[in-house]
């Protein structure tokens, strides 16, 4: 007879759920619970939140002097920054300046004056970040400097949470990090896929679409979760780290469809930031990459690539 587990933590600031599915109970349960360690051991890591984690070392430190990074941590950076640099600077984990200078990290959002926010752009973009691969050291190119992983950090951990269920014989799984990324492999009995449901952003209780996932992963990026208004106008928490803006455009959310969960994280806040247009330039440049968009006066999403 075949199972389903259903486990879940609590872990950088959402709630992860592992679903895994097969004959053998035990080892469902254990690979499941492996699963959850996984994911609690890469928040340790990467948490901005905990002041002994490995981002939080690096903050404090590699502005000063190289810093030598956890090989773990130095491989998932360097992947940041190739993805920085293929979607033309519209992912970035040294967005933290400008993410702190309009409100977004602490306490109420505002307007920064505009020397405040020429300052912060001083700091903010990949070429701060000196990589030394072959010794595994990071360096900041000057003070002030940060790195920050909240937007491929949560996929890192389902990539992690999935490769250990796959590891431990777990026939087909699902995990997801706060709904926003998925990922899965196999299917239950019957079935062509994980049903996943991808709510609406304005009425969560509405759903803008389902698919069935398989050997692949799907992140959502929206610009109704956390934002501020000021004389009319709304600032949303996803920066454009080339302009040093909150990003106001077009869409409500996009969802992006990749082979793991890191790209699909990285990518769909990548999305948000370059609109329509890149978006269409990136998914027929990349043929395993589609996304699906929400346009501000459409009722029903649109899948591209
Ligand atoms: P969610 O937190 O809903 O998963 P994202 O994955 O899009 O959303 O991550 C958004 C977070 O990433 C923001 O709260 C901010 O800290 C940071 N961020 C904002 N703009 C960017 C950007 N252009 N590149 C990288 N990180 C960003
Ligand atoms: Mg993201």
């Amino acid at each position: 007879m075949s199972h389903l587990i259903r486990l879940r933590t609590f872990a950088m600031g959402c709630d992860f759920e592992v679903f895994a599915f097969g004959e053998d109970r035990g080892l469902l349960r254990s690979a499941a619970e492996a699963a959850l360690e996984e994911i609690e051991r890469i928040e340790q890591l990467l948490s901005h939140y905990l002041p002994e984690s490995e981002v939080s070392y690096i903050n404090a430190h590699a502005f000063r002097e190289p810093v030598r990074v956890h090989p773990e941590v130095f491989s998932l950076i360097e992947r940041a920054v190739r993805l920085c640099e293929q979607t033309g600077g519209a992912f970035d984990i040294t967005v933290m300046p400008l993410v702190r200078c309009w409100g977004f990290y602490a306490g109420a959002g505002h307007v920064p004056s505009p020397r405040t926010l020429a300052r912060a752009r001083q700091r903010v973009g990949c070429s701060q970040l000196r990589l030394d691969a072959q010794n595994q050291m990071l360096a900041f190119a000057r003070e002030g400097v940060e790195i920050h992983l909240g937007a491929i950090g949560k996929g890192y951990a389902v990539d992690r949470a999935i490769e250990v269920l796959r590891e431990a014989g777990v026939e087909a799984a699902m995990v997801h990090g706060g709904h926003s990324s998925v990922r899965a492999y196999g299917t239950p009995t019957d079935t062509e896929g994980w049903q996943v449901r991808l709510p609406h952003p304005l009425h969560q209780e509405r759903s803008m679409a389902y698919l069935l996932l398989r050997d692949r992963a799907i992140s959502t990026s929206a610009a109704t979760e956390q934002y501020f208004e000021r004389k009319g106008r709304r600032y949303g928490h996803i920066l454009d780290p080339r302009t040093g803006l909150p990003v106001q455009n077009e869409l409500l959310s996009v969802s992006v469809l990749a082979a793991d969960a890191t790209v699909a994280d990285a990518l769909s806040t990548a999305f948000f930031v370059l609109g329509e247009t890149g978006i269409r330039e990136y998914v027929h440049a990349h043929p395993g990459v589609q996304a699906l968009l929400l346009r501000r006066q459409d009722e029903q999403p649109e899948w591209l690539g």
